[in-house]
């Protein structure tokens, strides 16, 4: 603001002195020129009037005569007179031949001193010029004095001095001066209205004074020495005006910056300072400092600009601790969320505190949000929870991990034997879901601190792998038993290496021959898969296949299977053997559309018979999805593969649909069998499971012949097939030709 009131005070004021200035000098100059034109017209008026009075004193004819006579002293007595009647300051006569008869000035008898001056009166009949005697100016004429005959000259000349100029100087205000410039010299002053002149014979420059404005008038040119009049006025004078003008100016500048400089800093403090102090309370707010108040005036716009700075500083407190409760809260339940559960676990062990987590899973809550939709699956998320917040907080803590997924953190660790089962009966009591009672199931894992561990994520891992065999068990609750978690890093492992296990040849199939009970003859061999790990070593089938169908991997291990066993069929084929092989397929397999159609194309890709393949499924493999399990096994049994059901006697299948299923054989389990000679109920179910497949047309094999006492009862009662270690071990295919020239039946059968 001050820069700008300068800057236009500079510009204007600048501007304003600039003409003031030049008006000044121009008005000098005018002066100047009205002050030749007024010293020109009394100079030619007082030379008018001189010579009317030379002129009347030539006609005089007492003169006359006084000159015709010579009369000097008559003559110098007119001469007086008629000077002092003139008011002439010098008066003279002379004769014709330039003698001096009379003089106010001369001695008598001297030559007539102006030359020019009779010059001009011999041609033009009258010399009117400005002379110099004795260093004073005059305007001076000369006139003849005619009888009628020329017989002399007169003239009278009027002194310019002081005094007139100083009349001049009166009247105009301008300063007169007369100089007489020697030719070929320096001017000087000869009378000067000018008071600053001392000293008037000091040479002058006349076209060079800084002081003064100078118009010059020639008074005399001719002659050895001009004589000029210089008017004068002084740049000091007429720049008086001026310079009080520019003081004036000074001052309203001076009165404004002081006036603008008060009204910047009256601003200041009425708008920059308060608008500085809310912008400081602004950021400190940003830095998340609690002000109580903001040190401006309340009234006006800064205060209202406070008012919003504090309620926003007000909504942002209730924001973050919403944000806060947020991040730590589950939205849908309100309870802690899982990072707060890791934070509550974590001070605890910090503290020292012995405790329990007990991991608790809704069982197949996917299907529940299918059924009910997402709002009853909501409601039955709310209801469990609230139920879980209604436990004594003394002994619970409850949290919400994930979906269907809630974690109780037990700090009472003398609660009474089997609480658990008795929390789980009561969370699982019916839900009113639109109007029909919903009972959740849930199934929980338990892990304890410090005996399970002392780490936040162990113990809700190792919580979670209670939690899982709970589920495998189908028991409604585990507590974490010491080493599943290493079994757990195992599995993980394992999950992960079969992958490269059929790339590597880490894995190939064994073989194990089925014979016919009556006979002893060999009929069938079958396939069973085995895994070399490389740091490991032997991984039980059971153990891997389990993995593999809960990892989605076994259809791939199927595949692989398929094409190892037709592969192994081939090779004996080109070594003149001919021998069927059984094949064990997964729950995944059994429901897999394209798995029949794949077992042709590898058959007929080594140019096998169908016959030479059948199929072992277990009961609960076919039980997971029995219509569909059925669907697909049929379609394999008209391109003309045998089923056996595997395992008979574990599962659950119901006979009705066991007789649905287009299967041509019954495998009685091994656990059945091993002990058949010593437990008598073994006894009685295979002896009617022998009968109950008879009956419905299946042929009967037992697996886990260990003995030739048990292989001897089962041909006693009736048994198709023996299979076990008896017979044989699963061999590797390339030593199966080799068992096979070994084998003989009568040794193993007792047979004759
Ligand atoms: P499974 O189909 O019931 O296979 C019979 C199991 O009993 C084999 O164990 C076999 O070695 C064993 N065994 C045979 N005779 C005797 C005996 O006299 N005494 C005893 N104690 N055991 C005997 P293995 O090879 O460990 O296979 C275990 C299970 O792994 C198989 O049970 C089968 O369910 C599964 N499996 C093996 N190979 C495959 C495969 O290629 N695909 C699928 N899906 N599962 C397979
Ligand atoms: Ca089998
Ligand atoms: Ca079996």
């Amino acid at each position: 603001m001050l820069l700008v009131v300068v800057f236009s005070l500079t510009v204007t004021g600048g501007a304003f002195m600039r003409v003031v200035y030049q008006d000044a000098l121009a008005k000098g100059e005018h002066d100047l020129e009205v002050g030749v034109n007024v010293l020109q017209q009394i100079l030619d008026e007082r030379g008018q009037q001189l010579r009317s009075n030379v002129a009347i004193l030539a006609d005089d004819f007492g003169f006359k005569s006084a000159v015709a006579t010579q009369d000097t002293d008559t003559l110098r007595t007119v001469l007086a007179n008629h000077g002092d009647r003139a008011g002439a300051d010098m008066v003279l006569l002379s004769d014709l031949s330039d003698t001096l008869l009379a003089s106010s000035h001369h001695p008598a008898g001297s030559t007539l001193p102006f030359t020019d001056l009779l010059e001009q009166a011999q041609q033009q009949g009258a010399g009117v010029d400005v002379i110099v005697e004795a260093g004073q100016p005059y305007e001076f004429v000369l006139l003849p004095v005619r009888a009628p005959n020329l017989i002399g000259w007169v003239g009278m000349g009027f002194l310019i001095d002081e005094a007139l100029v100083e009349e001049i100087h009166n009247l105009t205000r301008l300063d007169i001066s007369v100089v007489a410039q020697p030719s070929g010299d320096t001017p000087f002053y000869l009378v000067s209205s000018r008071r600053d002149l001392t000293d008037r014979t000091t040479p002058i420059d006349i076209a060079d004074d800084p002081n003064y404005l100078t118009r010059e008038l020639a008074l005399n040119l001719a002659g050895p020495q001009q004589t000029l009049a210089l008017v004068q006025v002084s740049r000091e004078s007429l720049l008086a005006a001026y310079r009080d003008l520019q003081w004036q100016l000074l001052a309203i500048v001076g009165l404004i910056l002081l006036l603008t400089t008060a009204a910047a800093a009256w601003s200041a403090r009425s708008m920059s300072l308060p608008l500085t102090r809310l912008s400081d309370a602004a950021r400190r707010i940003g830095l998340g400092q609690r002000l109580e108040t903001i040190d401006v005036s309340p009234r006006g716009e800064t205060g209202l600009l406070a008012g919003t700075l504090l309620s926003m500083q007000a909504d942002i407190d209730e924001r973050e601790r919403a944000l806060l409760h947020r991040s730590r809260h589950d939205p849908l339940t309100d309870l802690p969320n899982r990072s707060s559960a890791q934070e509550c676990i974590m001070a605890l062990i910090g503290q020292g505190q012995p405790f329990s987590l007990l991991r608790l899973a809704i069982e197949r809550f996917g299907d529940i949000n299918d059924t009910f939709g997402y709002a009853l699956g909501d409601r039955v998320l709310i209801t469990l929870a609230q139920r879980l917040a209604h436990l004594p907080s003394s002994d619970f803590q409850a949290f919400r991990l994930s979906d269907d997924e809630f974690l109780l953190l037990v700090r009472n660790l003398a609660l009474p034997a089997g609480w658990q089962d008795t929390l789980l009966n009561d969370l699982s009591e019916p839900i009113e879901l639109d109007a029909s009672p919903f009972r959740p199931s849930l199934t929980a894992g338990e892990s304890h601190s410090p005996a399970h561990g002392e780490d936040p994520h162990l113990l809700l891992r190792r919580a979670d792998i209670a939690l899982e065999t709970a589920r495998r068990q189908r028991s409604a609750w585990q507590r974490y038993q010491p080493g599943q978690d290493e079994q757990h890093v195992r599995q993980l492992r394992l999950i992960r290496d079969l992958q490269e296990a059929a790339r590597d040849s880490q894995l190939w199939m064994a073989y194990q021959p089925k014979i016919e009970a009556s006979t002893g003859k060999v009929s069938q061999f079958e396939a069973l898969m085995r895994w070399q790990h490389p740091s490991l070593g032997f991984i039980p089938p059971d153990e891997f296949i389990t993995l593999a169908e809960r990892s989605g991997n076994i259809r791939l291990l199927t595949r692989w299977m398929i094409d190892s066993v037709c592969r192994q069929l081939a090779e004996w084929r080109s070594n003149g053997q001919t021998h069927s092989v059984a094949i064990n397929l997964s729950a995944e397999d059994v429901i897999d559309p394209q798995l029949g159609q794949h077992l042709l194309s590898v058959l007929a890709h080594y140019d096998l018979n169908v016959e030479q393949l059948s199929l072992e499924v277990t009961e609960s493999a076919v039980m997971q999805d029995p219509a569909l399990a059925h669907r697909c096994l049929s379609e394999l049994r008209q391109a003309g593969l045998t089923v056996a059901i595997d395992d008979f006697g574990t599962g659950y299948s119901s006979l009705a649909q066991l007789k649905q299923l287009p299967v041509a054989a019954l495998k009685i389990d091994k656990s059945f069998v091993m002990s058949l000679d010593t437990q008598p109920d073994d006894v009685v179910i295979v002896r009617s499971t022998i009968d109950l497949g008879h009956r419905l047309g299946l042929s009967v094999v037992a697996e886990g012949v260990e003995t030739a006492a048990i292989a001897a009862m089962l041909r006693e009662f009736g048994c198709d097939e023996l299979q076990g270690y008896l017979i044989a071990k699963p061999l590797p295919g390339h030593e199966v030709a080799a068992w096979l020239d070994h084998y003989h039946p009568r040794d193993i059968l007792g047979l004759a």
